[in-house]
């Protein structure tokens, strides 16, 4: 059991690593093809954090690291929500049978989560504080869902967020509420 944890767990953080998300999405999006639930992929990028690490050390950023993984599983607490390490500093958050409302929500409380931290930083380009961005994508599962598109579109939202100033988040596409 504990030899299965640690290889199912990152280090660092203690929340899934890579492997583990990959396998848990694949079991999700199966079960919600049969459900036709929806599923949401969140992105979530911590905002110049090699500015971060160059101005306070590796073993401080480690620290923001840890507290980003905490806070997402603050927020996520549903047994099937799958939070996970997906590098470095980027996280990836893994949400079903979620509307549209849901998701801006969650999107917001992460940023807030940071907000009202107030984590100095300020070095390099980052303003006073540690902040993230998101890039989120929702969809109502079909047959025609796919793993790799979905985290694709999330990807893209990230990019914008990120060309927007950061401390922010896109969604990739809006669903009407059912
Ligand atoms: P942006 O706002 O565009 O995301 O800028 P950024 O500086 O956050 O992005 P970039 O990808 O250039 O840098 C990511 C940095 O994350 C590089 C590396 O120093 C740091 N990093 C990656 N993994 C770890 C880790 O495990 N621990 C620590 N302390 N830092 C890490
Ligand atoms: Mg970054
Ligand atoms: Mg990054």
């Amino acid at each position: 059991m504990v030899l299965e944890k640690l290889s199912q767990t990152d280090p660092l953080t203690e929340i899934y690593n890579r492997r583990t998300y990959e396998a848990r999405f694949s079991e999700q999006l199966c079960l919600n093809k049969r459900t036709e639930q929806s599923i949401c992929v969140f992105l979530i990028d911590l905002d110049h954090f090699k500015d971060y690490n160059d101005g306070y050390g590796h073993v401080k950023g480690d620290k923001i690291i840890k507290l980003q993984a905490k806070n997402l599983t603050l927020l996520f607490k549903r047994e099937a929500d799958i939070v996970a390490r997906y590098g470095g500093e980027e996280f990836i958050v893994i949400i079903s049978n979620v509307t549209q409302n849901m998701c801006v929500e969650f999107a917001q409380a992460i940023i807030e989560q940071w907000q009202n931290a107030k984590v100095k930083h300020g070095k390099g380009k980052a303003g006073k504080y540690v902040t993230c961005s998101i890039g989120f994508h929702l969809e109502q599962v079909s047959k025609t869902s796919d793993k790799t598109t979905m985290v694709k579109n999330a990807d893209k939202a990230l990019y914008l967020a990120k060309e927007q100033g950061r401390n922010c988040f896109i969604q990739s596409n809006i669903i009407a509420e059912s």
